[in-house]
C-alpha cells in the first residue's frame, strides 16, 4: 500500500512517514478501534455519511467514546485533496488511545490497487470456509472493528488453496458473507444475499446494490440460505467498496456462470458514484 496522505484530528495534514498514534493505543494494543474504508471517486469519497454513520455505530458498540464525525469528515477532505488523484482508496480510523487521554481521529489516502479490473474480466474463485454467526453481542454483529486478523487470515488460507478469496458459512452450511464482501447470486430475475439479522456487515456497496437493483429489473431476497442455493444459482458476485462488484466464477471446485446482473450492477454503481 502506498500511502499518499495522512490526516490526525488535531494536527491536520501530516507526513505519511511520520508516526501518528501512542504505542500504548488500545488499537495497537487490542484491536479495540473502528474502521472504514471508502472508495473515492474522482476526488469524491462515495456514500462517504453512510459509512460514517457505520462507524459511529461500530464506535459505540466496541464501547468506545462517541466518534468525532465531523473531524473525521474534515479530515477526509483535507487528505483527498492532498492525495492529489482522482480514484483513490480513504481509509477511517477512531482509536481511543490508551483510555485516559483523547481519542484519534486518522483519514489515510492510498492509491487504489491496480488488479480489480482485471479480476472482474476473469471472475473471482472462491472456496467456502467456517465462520463465525455473530449472534451475541459480544461477538460484535455488524461491527467493522480494527480486530481484522481472522478476517485476513481466511482469504489467506483461500489463496493457500488456489482461490481469490473465501466465502464464511456457519456451522449448520448457512452462507454469511465474505472476509471483506458481502455476497450475492442471481436466479433468473431474483437476486439473493444473506440478510443483517445473520450478524453480517451491513455494506454500504450492499445497500447501494439493493438500490439499484430495483431500477435494473431485478427483484432482491435478504433472508438466510444454505450454501447449496449459492452452489446452484445462475450467477454470483460480491459487492464491496473497493472491488466494487466482483463476478464469481467457482464456488470450491463447482464452476458459477456468468451472466448480466454483475455487469449491470457494476455499470451502474460507477454510473451513480461518477454523476457529477
Ligand atoms: N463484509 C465484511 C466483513 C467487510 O469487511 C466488508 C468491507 O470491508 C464488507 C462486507 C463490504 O462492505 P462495504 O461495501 O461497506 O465495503
Amino acid at each position: 500500500m502506498t500511502l499518499l496522505a495522512v490526516a490526525v484530528g488535531g494536527r491536520g495534514l501530516v507526513d505519511p512517514d511520520e508516526p501518528v498514534l501512542r504505542a500504548d493505543d488500545e488499537a495497537l494494543l487490542r484491536g479495540r478501534a473502528a474502521f472504514e474504508t471508502v472508495r473515492v471517486y474522482g476526488r469524491r469519497p462515495y456514500r462517504l455519511a453512510e459509512h460514517l454513520e457505520r462507524l459511529a455505530q461500530s464506535a459505540e458498540r466496541i464501547g468506545l467514546p462517541a466518534a468525532n464525525v465531523l473531524e473525521l469528515s474534515e479530515l477526509a477532505t483535507q487528505a483527498v485533496e492532498a492525495a492529489d488523484i482522482e480514484d483513490s482508496v480513504l481509509r477511517l480510523f477512531w482509536t481511543p488511545g490508551n483510555g485516559e487521554g483523547a481519542p484519534t481521529s486518522l483519514a489515510l489516502v492510498s492509491e487504489l490497487p491496480t488488479h480489480y479490473d482485471a479480476l472482474r474480466e476473469r471472475g473471482q474463485r472462491l472456496i467456502a470456509l467456517r465462520g463465525i454467526r455473530a449472534e451475541e453481542p459480544w461477538l460484535l454483529p455488524g461491527v467493522k472493528s480494527t480486530s481484522y486478523a481472522v478476517n485476513i487470515a481466511a482469504e489467506a488460507e483461500a489463496k493457500r488453496r488456489g482461490a481469490d478469496d473465501a466465502v464464511f458459512v456457519d456451522r449448520e452450511g448457512v452462507v454469511l458473507e465474505g472476509p471483506t464482501t458481502n455476497i450475492w447470486w442471481r436466479r433468473d430475475r431474483t437476486l439473493f444475499t444473506p440478510a443483517l439479522e445473520l450478524g453480517i456487515l451491513a455494506g454500504v456497496t450492499r445497500a447501494a446494490v439493493l438500490e439499484l437493483a430495483g431500477g435494473l429489473g431485478y427483484e432482491v431476497v435478504e433472508g438466510t440460505f444454505p450454501l447449496g442455493e449459492l452452489a446452484g444459482a445462475d450467477e454470483a458476485f460480491t459487492s464491496s467498496s473497493i472491488r466494487e462488484v466482483m463476478p464469481v466464477t467457482k464456488l470450491d471446485e463447482r464452476p458459477l456462470g456468468r451472466g448480466p446482473a454483475a455487469d449491470e450492477l457494476q455499470a451502474a454503481l460507477r454510473a451513480e458514484a461518477t454523476r457529477g
